[in-house]
């Protein structure tokens, strides 16, 4: 049996994993759950899996969820604070850590893992595209292995030879480029005008994923592809001029890998994240995960479509910020973060996200990123300038035009 920790199991990546782990009960045990405070579906799968601890970030939530087991007769131990998360992710007993909590909030648990040579599935980009060097450096000088669940780059995992960790870059193995592929969200075919008046609601409606809200404004936006450049770039040793991107809109093509003698290797599949989420599970065996076959007569088409920077600042800004290299990706991951949950709050027209990030990183310079608490403190600093760019466009006195006069401003 492999031990195994979920960190953020009650997201849509946790339970796809739980939803997989169901159909190989015999092979895995869930030692942690983990949840920041939804109770109700913690609780339900604490009672369903037994593991041995479940934490929860918020301390009142603990403590009701320890009360619910207790009346429950369910022996979990139940852990909170930020501290639990790592205490979980580091255990003797865990083989395996799902990195799939949302966020910043997924640094130090994820890369406590990997510093303590566990095979990491990372979900939780955001702590390697804040983390970059020191997250593949812990990974290297452990022995931890670090698969990814992101569909993109597992695709790519998949098109590499399978000795890739073990080589020092993309030449070494005749790799020319690397071509991620972009579904285009929910406003592919939106005009200027009509991105100034999206809604939340519409914005986390996406045509071909079913995930979290913060990824699906991510998605909206293509900071969700921006991000996963920077991704790419730490995990298959890339300059960020290596990795492109292209508009596939059925998702069906999950990523390529174009080599030198003009072979492009690319996987498909039906877009589901059990697939990725079963191949880092079961690697370098398969396993099942049940998903649906791919029905390529039914597919039929595979359309592609090339990407417009000046329609997706963000995606722009990513590309920036990983050729100024250092903390400058944590600063821009700091400033989305702030601008996104301005936005799901309707404190902040979609079309300002890229403004606050932009404006965010000018004011902000990015330093060399050797030290945690380098990266910790630039991301709190850009936390509190992009809050405060936030703060002053919903001043009632302020007629920004970032709001594209959108009514949504706040108090
Ligand atoms: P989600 O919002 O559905 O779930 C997030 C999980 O993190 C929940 O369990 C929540 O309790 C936990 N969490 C939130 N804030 C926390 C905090 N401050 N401290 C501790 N735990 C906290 O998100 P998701 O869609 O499952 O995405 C999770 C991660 O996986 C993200 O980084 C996302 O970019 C990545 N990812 C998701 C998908 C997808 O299809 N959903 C695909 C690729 C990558
Ligand atoms: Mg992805």
């Amino acid at each position: 049996m492999t031990g195994i920790t979920i960190l953020g199991a009650t997201g849509t990546i946790g339970i796809n994993t739980l939803n997989v782990l169901k159909q190989h009960r015999d092979e895995f045990e869930v030692i942690a759950l983990t949840a920041y405070h939804q109770v109700p579906r913690l609780l339900e799968q604490c009672l369903e899996w037994q593991p041995h601890y479940a934490v929860m970030v918020d301390p009142n939530a603990a403590t009701q969820l320890a009360q619910a087991l207790t009346a429950a007769r369910c022996p979990v131990q139940v852990l909170s604070g930020k501290e639990g998360l790592t205490q979980v992710a580091t255990l003797p007993e865990v083989k395996m850590v799902m990195a799939a909590i949302v966020g910043s909030a997924g640094l130090l648990p994820t890369l406590a893992a990997a510093t303590a040579g566990k095979r990491v599935l990372l979900a939780n980009k955001e702590a390697l595209v804040m983390s970059g060097q020191l997250f593949m450096d812990a990974v290297q000088q452990q022995g931890a292995e670090l698969l990814p669940i992101d569909s993109e780059h597992n695709a790519i995992f998949q098109c590499l030879p399978m000795t890739f960790q073990q080589t020092p870059g993309l030449e070494q193995i005749g790799v020319n480029q690397i071509w991620l592929t972009a579904s285009g969200g929910p406003f592919r075919t939106y005009s200027p005008e009509q991105l100034q008046h999206v809604t939340p609601e519409q914005a986390c409606a996406h045509p071909k994923w079913k995930m979290g809200r913060k990824i699906s404004v991510d998605s909206a936006t293509m900071m969700n592809k921006g991000l996963e450049v920077i991704e790419a770039c730490w995990l298959f040793a890339a300059r960020s001029n290596q990795i492109q991107v292209v508009l596939h809109p059925q998702s069906i093509i999950h990523s390529l890998v174009e080599y030198i003698d003009g072979s492009m290797l690319a996987q498909l599949g039906n877009p589901d994240m059990r697939t990725p989420i079963a191949c880092a599970l079961a690697w370098p065996k398969r396993m099942t995960s049940g998903v649906a076959r791919l029905n390529l007569l039914e597919v039929a088409r595979l359309e592609f479509e090339p990407i417009e920077l000046a329609k997706f600042p963000c995606l722009k800004l990513a590309y920036e910020a990983m050729a100024a290299g250092g903390t400058t990706t944590a600063i821009l991951n700091a400033a989305n973060e702030v601008a996104v949950q301005s936005f799901l709050e309707n404190r902040l027209a979609f079309t300002a996200i890229p403004k606050v990030i932009d404006q965010t990183l000018s004011h902000i310079p990015g330093r060399i990123a050797t030290h945690l608490e380098t990266i910790l403190e630039d991301d709190a600093q850009a936390r509190e300038f992009a809050q405060q760019i936030v703060d002053r466009l919903n001043h009632p006195s302020f007629s920004s035009p970032y709001q594209g006069g959108v009514g949504n401003g706040g108090p």
